[in-house]
């Protein structure tokens, strides 16, 4: 099937790159960098933002006595290592192509958020990465992968989980019998309170009208797939 989409705004959660004891799984690095090198030499445009949970949440906060605030900040460093992982993957793995914008400035080593320039990347084909979050406490990745979709002008956030096909009105690990949705309103993400994304991302996803594509990275190529429309997946629209 043809590429669904022009460009996405591919969201994927720190976990999602985590080995067993490691805070990486070099193998899963290399599996979703090829995937997104795949995509953007079939002439998808490809945003990414990368959690920071395999690092560090700011739930942690109180195993530390911190502030949730340091806290915060410091799952918005997370997000910023992982977003240096990934770029020297692909640059690894010959696609050099690649730019790195942070929410919070860290000069040496990304460049200050700039939405239009992000556009310009994303048409010359570079593969743009957007780290640091929101560069707000008190915020997720989820959200700050929403604002970015909506700015770069994304057809689609495609939402990977891990070992979750999409949303169910219920969790399907514990219950065996939970309904699966196919499509889904914003509305039904904010009344139904799904366990999909916080309700902040959920309300600005509404209002940016950006189209959100939940479903399942783990398995043979798979983000490939749902950009190709062959997987099984929920529709948010
Ligand atoms: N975070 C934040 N503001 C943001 C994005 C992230 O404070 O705009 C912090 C927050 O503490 C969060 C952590 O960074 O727990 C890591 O992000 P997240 O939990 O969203 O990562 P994921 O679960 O997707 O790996």
């Amino acid at each position: 099937m043809a590429l669904q989409f022009k460009r996405v705004l591919l969201k994927i959660s720190g976990e999602a790159l985590k080995g067993s004891d490691e805070i990486y799984d070099k193998e899963k690095l290399g599996d979703v960098a090829q995937q997104v090198i795949d995509l953007t030499n079939q002439g998808l445009q490809v945003g990414i933002v990368i959690g920071g949970g395999n690092i560090w949440r700011g739930k942690l906060a109180g195993t530390l006595e911190l502030h949730r605030i340091e806290a915060d900040y410091m799952g918005m460093l997370a997000t910023i290592m992982n977003a240096l992982a990934f770029e020297a993957t692909l640059k690894k793995m010959g696609f050099s192509k690649v730019k790195v914008y942070s929410s919070l400035e860290i000069k040496t080593v990304t460049s200050a958020y700039n939405y239009r320039n992000a556009r310009e990347k994303l048409d010359e084909g570079y593969v743009v990465i957007f780290a640091g979050g929101t560069g707000f406490s008190y915020f997720t990745t989820d959200t700050g992968a929403c604002i970015r979709g909506i700015e770069i002008q994304a057809d689609a956030l495609l939402m990977a989980k891990n070992g979750t096909k999409g949303v169910y009105d219920c969790d399907p690990n514990t219950h065996p019998d939970a309904k699966f949705f196919s499509e889904l309103s914003y509305d039904d993400l904010l009344v139904k309170k799904l366990q999909v994304m916080d309700s902040t991302a959920a309300t600005l996803s509404r209002d940016g009208q950006l189209e959100i594509v939940v479903f399942d990275m783990n398995g043979k190529n798979n983000i490939v797939k749902i950009a190709h429309g062959e997987l099984e997946a929920t529709y948010i629209k």
